[in-house]
């Protein structure tokens, strides 16, 4: 990533930036990179192309300011854009909010939920 400063004072960048954002789920539908973010890629000041991660970008335009620390995922989902899901923090509090016991609990209710669904569908068709 680039240390660029995220043009959000720029109309045709944010405009370009909100047509990859689905206006329903608020998912990212651009480029994702192996970890699942959001990669919005736009030329920089000497030209060059900068790749910004989507959901810092979408924190910055929702607050209209650089993010200073690393933008958590209060939902966990990597590709998600809504602002409301978004913390600006630092890495230390992303190790915390991923061992927090009760966030490591709900992740596990999911994998179980959705392996109960599988055996479900199995059983009784989909
Ligand atoms: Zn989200």
């Amino acid at each position: 990533m680039s240390a660029v400063e995220i043009p959000i004072g720029d109309a045709s960048f944010v405009g370009r930036f909100l047509r990859y954002v689905d206006p329903v789920s608020g998912e990212w539908t651009g480029y994702r990179d192996d970890d699942g973010y959001g990669i919005f890629t736009w030329p920089g000041p000497a030209g060059e192309r900068v790749k910004f991660r989507a959901h810092r970008v979408a924190w910055a335009i929702a607050h209209q300011a650089q993010p200073t620390g690393v933008i958590r995922h209060g939902c966990d989902h990597p590709p998600c854009c809504r602002p409301g899901c978004l913390k600006d923090g630092t890495q230390a509090d992303n190790i915390a909010d991923r061992d927090d016991p009760r966030r490591r609990h709900a992740r596990r209710a999911a994998a179980i939920a959705a392996a109960g669904q599988q055996v479900l569908s199995l059983a009784f068709g989909p």
